[in-house]
């Protein structure tokens, strides 16, 4: 029997006993769905992105202002990404997934997220990214944690557009104290020299994955090195738009 075949067998027979359950709500799940899935409810209800929001890094306008204006941090400094994908607000239920992922270790969550996260990213008319570089953590916060949730994110979205996922080419070479309850201006010198690139990028097109973005500084500060060790264009794929 193939592989494949044995395994859906298996996985058949484990759901007769153990019906997969929603990831959030903990609802049994309608058949065809795998034990690594949310509900049908809960994908419904997770918050959508703002109508009006800027083009490049994707926060939502407090005013009516049309789509197409750029928000007053962009104009005042243009970011060295491009733009930045976000499947959508920082809230609801997306920020109760995020949290249970990254602060309490849910790592089954990885998978509906980063199916989320790739479906966010235009699949038409724009080049896809050469490599995919997940924002790092800092090895004493990596042996905290057990894992960074930026590269698990960054596996399934790699494994989705079949582009290849380099997790060392972005280092963090100092800890930086958390970014939490800091304001912009803080969390800016907080990351000055916190990372650093490993290899010449010349020329590639790259995707920086994170989980959230809030201020935008440590995209700013990643994309930044990334430019200057040659990177043609960095763009940035999160989970949460705070
Ligand atoms: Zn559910
Ligand atoms: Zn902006």
């Amino acid at each position: 029997m193939p592989f494949q075949l044995l395994r859906s067998e298996f996985q058949r027979c484990l759901n007769l006993f153990l019906p997969p359950a929603c990831l959030l709500c903990g609802k049994k799940l309608p058949p065809g769905f795998l034990a690594t899935d949310f509900c049908p409810e809960c994908r419904a209800g997770l918050p959508q992105p703002a109508p009006a929001r800027c083009p490049i890094c994707a926060v939502a306008h407090r005013t009516l202002a049309p789509a197409s204006h750029h928000c007053e941090a962009c104009l005042r400094q243009p970011p060295p990404f491009a733009r930045v994908h976000a499947v959508g607000p920082y809230a609801g239920t997306l920020q109760e997934a995020v949290q249970r992922f990254k602060y309490h270790g849910q790592l089954p969550l990885e998978r509906p997220l980063g199916i989320l996260l790739a479906e966010s990213l235009p699949s038409r008319g724009k080049p896809c990214p050469d490599l995919i570089v997940p924002v790092p953590l800092h090895r004493d916060r990596l042996r905290e944690r057990g894992y960074n949730q930026a590269l698990q994110l960054a596996r399934q979205v790699g494994r989705r557009l079949s582009v290849p996922v380099e997790p060392n080419l972005l280092r963090r070479i100092r800890a930086t104290a958390s970014q939490q309850g800091l304001d912009a201006v803080t969390r800016k010198s907080n990351l000055r020299g916190a990372f650093a690139v490993t290899a010449p990028l010349s020329g590639r097109h790259l995707l920086l994955v994170d989980d959230v973005l809030t201020t935008g500084a440590t995209a700013r500060e990643c994309a930044g090195v990334l430019r200057q060790a040659g990177a043609a264009s960095v763009e940035v794929a999160v989970l949460g738009r705070a």
